[in-house]
């Protein structure tokens, strides 16, 4: 995935700009009132907003400074997390303001999420790390029911599951199908991976990072040759790739 992370940062940063704006003006109109306790009020709301603001200033320059430095800084995660969970829906709408395609900010919003994960230098057990599927991938006049245990695969070769399955045999990391956000955190609650490789679209992929909080997901995109939801592909060297990525190859 090529995507431009500096899209997605430059929002972040512009999205951040715009709410200072804002609050430039609430201060404005607030000081031009007599009222002494509107005054009282509106130093107590600026000292806070000054902190909220210092902290996702912080943030956004946590995540530019692990980008151009090419390491993880793990006191400073939090802070980026904050700034991504609380700038994000922002960022999206800043986006949608200037005309920019939704998918081409989530694509860059994930390729910077897989950035600060492969910057992690994650070392993982491979019996650690869980690949999770979407149900689209499954050819959809396949009859056997992958979500329930993907060994009822038999790999006929109609869709990328069989080779997916093997995959994770040869390197021994589990593999669990999703049919939604739903049965996904049912499989990370149950088999508590330590890092997962995740394939989606672009929304689910971004809804599913933002989601997991602080377990490192690494985020691999599906292709869509008939559409949304419906016998979906993926790169499976890809995938292998982001295995080797947090696990460091160690784990044949
Ligand atoms: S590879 Fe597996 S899941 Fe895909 S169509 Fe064949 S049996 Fe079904």
């Amino acid at each position: 995935m090529q995507a431009k992370k500096r899209l997605y940062v430059g929002l972040l940063g512009f999205s951040l700009i715009m709410v200072i704006g804002i609050a430039a003006l609430v201060w404005y109109i607030f000081t031009h009132r007599d009222i002494l306790v509107n005054q009282v009020l509106l130093i107590g709301m600026l000292v806070i907003a000054a902190v909220i603001f210092a902290v996702l200033g912080l943030g956004i320059l946590a995540i530019v400074m692990m980008i151009i430095r090419c390491k993880s800084f793990p006191s400073l995660e939090t802070l980026t997390q904050w700034a991504n969970g609380m700038l994000f829906p922002l960022t999206l709408l800043t986006g949608r303001f200037f005309g920019i395609d939704k998918d081409k900010i989530l694509k860059s919003f994930i390729s910077v999420n897989n950035y600060l994960v492969g910057n992690k230098n994650l070392a993982l057990r491979c019996q650690d790390i869980m690949i999770l599927l979407p149900h689209c991938l499954q050819n959809s006049e396949c009859k056997f029911k992958i979500t329930i245990d993907i060994n009822n695969c038999r790999n006929c070769g109609k869709c990328k599951i069989g080779a997916l399955k093997e995959l994770a045999e040869q390197y021994r990391v589990k593999l669990r199908v999703a049919t939604g956000g739903t049965l996904a955190r049912k499989w990370i609650k149950e088999t508590k991976p330590k890092a997962v490789i995740a394939v989606a679209c672009e929304r689910d992929l971004s809804a599913g990072i933002q989601d997991t909080g602080e377990l490192p997901v690494l985020g691999v995109l599906n292709c869509r040759p008939h559409g949304p939801c419906l016998n979906t592909d993926v790169d499976v060297a890809e995938i292998e790739r982001a295995l080797l990525t947090i696990s460091k190859g160690g784990c044949l």
